[in-house]
């Protein structure tokens, strides 16, 4: 067992460092990534959980790598932050879903439909970034509150959010707290932040209909949000059951499997035109 123990620590090691190499290669390949025109943005419905009707969509960005495939986002934008890449991304993120909820927005003019983008902490030391994102938001022609901004919790302690995110906030763009409840004892936060919407980490959603005191903090959730006239947004919703819980304790939006995983542009106006068929 012991000589196993050793031939494992060996593989591991070789395992390290083919990772830090990986990481190295993906390093220099994105820093190409945006002008060689490899990503792509993927749009997830936002639903009402009583008919399925679609309110919106979440921007969720994917690289398509010349050779790797399609890399998700959890690999490369920890390294884009890392390298500060993120700032280019993000602004091309931003400008491609504006751009996309001004066509949707022109082909269905009756709806009400809304755009949320993912921003990162990293994105905001740059104190020129509102100014961007305003530029793409007003280029593309869409209102600004129909942009929602998630950011997390852990994001949201820094100040240099928070003075991005009132400066955002004056000119009507919205802000939502992604992964909610994942950190819940930074609950003052939602006091000092110009924050309109909550999303329920889709970790509460998993264990809603088989754990008690999950369902409690999801009630508990809905009880702040309630107290301070917020919306709420439940994250992975993959099952009937979850559905009518969340329902039952007055939770009426979503996005999850259960309607439509994240899907590229003209899936998405497919489903805006057909509905989720839920
Ligand atoms: P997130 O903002 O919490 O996005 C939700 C993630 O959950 C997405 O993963 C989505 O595909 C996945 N998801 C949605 N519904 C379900 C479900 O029913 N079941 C399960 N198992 N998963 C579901 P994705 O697209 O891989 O994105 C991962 C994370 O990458 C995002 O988490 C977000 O933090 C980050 N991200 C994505 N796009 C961007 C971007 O443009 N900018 C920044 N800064 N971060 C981004
Ligand atoms: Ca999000
Ligand atoms: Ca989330
Ligand atoms: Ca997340």
């Amino acid at each position: 067992a012991k000589g196993a123990g050793r031939g494992g620590v060996q593989v591991f090691d070789e395992a390290a460092s083919r990772r830090a190499l990986d990481r190295l290669e993906l390093r220099s390949d994105l820093a190409h990534a945006v002008a060689r025109d490899e990503l792509v943005v993927h749009y997830q419905p936002l639903v009402d959980l009583l008919d399925g009707a679609v309110l919106g969509f979440e921007a969720l960005v994917r690289w398509l790598h010349p050779v790797r495939g399609l890399v998700p986002p959890d690999q490369f934008i920890p390294v884009a932050e890392e390298t500060g890449l993120i700032a280019d991304i993000g602004t091309w993120v931003l400008d491609e879903a504006c751009r996309q909820l001004a066509e949707w927005q022109a082909e269905h003019p009756g709806r009400a439909l809304r755009m949320s983008v993912n921003v990162s902490a990293a994105q905001l030391h740059d104190p020129t970034a509102a100014a961007r994102y305003l530029q793409g938001i007003t280029a593309a022609g869409v209102q600004p509150r129909d942009v929602w901004l998630e950011v997390t919790e852990h994001s949201s302690v820094r100040s240099e959010v928070s003075v991005f995110a009132h400066e955002m906030h004056r000119s009507g763009v919205r802000f939502a707290l992604d992964d909610f409840g994942t950190a819940y004892s930074n609950l003052g936060d939602l006091t000092r932040l110009p924050v309109e919407a909550l999303k329920i980490d889709r970790l509460f959603v998993s264990r809603l209909t088989a754990d008690r005191a999950e369902r409690g903090l999801v009630q508990a959730v809905l009880a702040v949000a309630r107290s301070l006239d917020l919306q709420v947004v439940a994250e992975g919703v993959e099952t009937q059951e979850q559905r009518e819980e969340l329902l039952a304790l007055g939770c009426r939006q979503a996005q999850g499997y259960l309607f439509s995983r994240p899907v590229p542009a003209e899936a998405a106006a497919e489903l805006l035109r057909t509905g989720t068929g839920m």
